[in-house]
């Protein structure tokens, strides 16, 4: 069975393949590890949630994909904006739906990682914006990783191929409602991917190794490393005034993509996010949430990947073999779709078996 899936989006085409039949069925994935609905429409493109007076949690909804959420900080003199987005297509639109909500400017940019879909929408902002991140992430975008490797390829080096498949897919279809959303999801995909095509990356400007604080008119924003995770520099945003915690990938609201993950520091790391004092996590993907329990679910199911993958590893398994056998159902309950993080569970034991072999980058 191969299953193609429009990255992220809350209409995916699943295609069976069988020697004498083909068969696509449209399914609704409903929450995802984002929630950007290309098709349907919707005259507006994000939305603004005021979490507490001031900090929003932008989500695209709209027909441009953003991929990430964007967190909002906004101040007496001016605007902070953490994560930039998966283009700077995306990154335009935000700017001008932002305008609905404030109109006062926006002087820093936070990258939560250099992963393409916090860090591509950078471009668009000018010169005098400080773009904030960790030493790593700036190091990983000036040699081309945010425009290569495995994230990449995973999220949009795939696109084309699944444009394709989709194309191939159209003629055996007879039901003109699936036909038109098929042909919808083409036409999106086909969007995005020149949207993406777009892309100049930019590094941030500012850089951090451990922490730095900015004052704001009272408002103290803090920006924290506390150890590899989700990538090797991943900073959180901490808004003690404020109860806030803006986390980018390393806390996401359901399973994040492990395809480039220090599996057993992130554990340690979340340790140090939850001595924090807050009352609200503004994740990477997904809704904002209060439960502190989340963090504890994902650190199981982290240390669960981590155990099973190392046996199986220890016991000379393969990782395909590895991806097929290792059991998460008992994370179902708080995850859903345990065993099917973005990008899919061979990615992360693929990861796994780097760190083991010594060979992650
Ligand atoms: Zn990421």
């Amino acid at each position: 069975m191969c299953r193609i899936q429009s990255s992220n989006l809350a209409l995916a085409l699943v295609v069976v393949s069988a020697t004498s039949m083909v068969a696509c069925r449209l399914v609704e994935t409903g929450a995802g590890s984002d929630s950007a609905v290309r098709v349907g429409g919707n005259p507006s493109n994000f939305t603004f949630t005021e979490i507490v007076p001031d900090i929003y949690h932008a989500q695209g909804v709209g027909d441009i994909v953003a991929m990430s959420n964007a967190g909002i900080v906004i101040n007496d003199e001016d605007v902070l904006i953490v994560d930039s987005h998966v283009s700077p297509a995306a990154a335009d639109v935000l700017l001008e739906d932002l305008k609905t909500v404030t109109n006062k400017p926006v002087r820093f940019v936070v990258n939560t990682h250099w992963h393409m879909d916090h860090s591509h929408g950078n471009q668009v902002y000018p010169s005098e914006v400080e773009i904030i991140g960790h030493e790593a992430s700036r190091a990983a975008m000036v040699t081309g990783r945010s425009n290569s490797g495995r994230a990449y390829e995973t999220f949009i080096g795939s696109v084309p191929g699944r444009i394709a498949a989709m194309e191939g897919a159209l003629d055996t279809i007879g039901d003109p409602e699936l036909r038109t959303r098929l042909e919808e999801t083409i036409k999106a995909d086909r969007l995005f991917f020149a949207q993406t095509q777009e892309v100049v990356p930019t590094p941030p400007n500012t850089t951090l190794s451990e922490r730095m604080s900015l004052f704001r008119s009272g408002r103290e924003i803090r920006i924290l490393f506390f150890g590899r995770g989700h990538t090797e520099g991943d900073v959180i945003v901490h808004l003690p005034d404020d109860g806030v915690i803006i986390t980018g990938d390393l806390l996401p609201e359901g399973l994040p993509y492990m395809g480039d993950g220090y599996v057993p520091e992130w554990i340690e790391t979340l340790e140090h996010v939850k001595a924090l004092d807050f009352e609200w996590i503004i994740p990477g993907h997904g809704a904002p949430y209060q439960d502190r329990e989340k963090i504890d679910h994902l650190q199981a199911y982290l240390r669960d990947v981590w155990t099973q993958t190392v046996s199986f590893h220890g016991s000379g398994t393969d990782p395909e073999k590895t991806a097929v056998g290792i059991d998460l159902t008992a994370h179902a309950e708080h995850f859903k779709g345990a065993i099917d993080p973005p990008g899919g569970i061979g990615l992360a034991v693929l990861r796994i078996f780097e760190l083991l072999d010594g060979t992650a980058n």
